[in-house]
């Protein structure tokens, strides 16, 4: 019943091609996520493994725009041979990413089929009645989290990120959070300043009083993983990405759809 009511008001429609990273579990495949909103469609992030299930779900390559959080490429190789499905389909795509490290960015200007611009903290736009607005992560690479709003409805995507003060501006009166929890792993000296855990992502949610939460970017090794979906289930709101799945985001929150 809630989710026929949900379906009946403003909406956004998230869907996971992938939530791995730095690299992928076994069949799996790393950060991709495919986001509805009305008659657009947009892509964040495009990571290794994620392109084959995009063309599944967008044959026609039918998207607004790709925005890329940074250029580390379990978000991103997936846009080199995308390019090749432009080319074969003569189509072009308008593609949305901070422009280090040059030599990347670069690389990818010099497709004709990736149309390429540049996104830092003060980068704002709109596509139709969706906006977009970005703010700096504390991460290895130079990366842009994206704040999205659409109806009134406000989603978060943390991108790779630790914790800093504009991860709490995220979470604050966000409908939905996507968030980085890649430092899953329960040996916390690994790249604790990279990533967030998920007792991060937790604490953020809870203290900034969001209204969903899902925790994505999980590590691709199976060593000292917690068990993630224990976590999710003693945490009303909170989800744990699952590859395939769609998530409908609401003023109400998130349920699964
Ligand atoms: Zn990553």
């Amino acid at each position: 019943m809630m989710k026929t009511t949900t379906l009946l008001r403003p909406h956004m429609r998230l869907t996971v091609l992938g939530r791995h990273g730095p690299f992928p579990a076994p069949l799996c495949a790393c950060s991709g996520y495919l986001l509805s909103a009305g008659t657009k469609s947009f892509v964040l992030d495009l990571g290794s493994g994620t392109f084959a299930r995009l063309i599944e779900r967008r044959p026609l390559l039918d998207m607004e725009a790709i925005i890329i959080s940074h250029l580390h490429y379990d978000h991103m190789s997936d846009l080199f041979v995308l390019n090749y499905a432009l080319e074969a389909k003569g189509r072009v795509v308008d593609v949305y990413a901070p422009d280090e490290p040059t030599s990347v960015f670069e690389a990818l200007c010099a497709s004709k089929n990736l149309i390429m611009h540049k996104i830092d903290a003060g980068t704002k736009f709109n596509i139709g009645d969706v906006s977009f607005s970005f703010s700096r992560t504390k991460h290895g690479a130079v990366c842009y989290a994206c704040r999205v709003e659409y109806e009134g409805i406000v989603f978060s995507y943390t991108g790779d990120t630790g914790l800093c003060e504009n991860t709490e501006t995220l979470f604050s009166g966000a409908h939905a959070v996507l968030a980085d929890a890649g430092c899953s792993r329960l040996d916390k000296h690994a790249n604790t300043a990279a990533h967030l855990t998920i007792e991060d992502a937790l604490k953020l949610f809870y203290k900034n009083s969001a209204k969903g939460l899902i925790v994505s970017h999980i590590f691709g090794g199976a060593v000292n993983t917690p068990n993630l979906s224990e976590i999710a289930d003693k945490a009303p709101g909170v989800f744990i990405a699952e590859e395939f799945s769609s998530y409908i985001i609401s003023k109400d929150g998130i349920i699964p759809g």
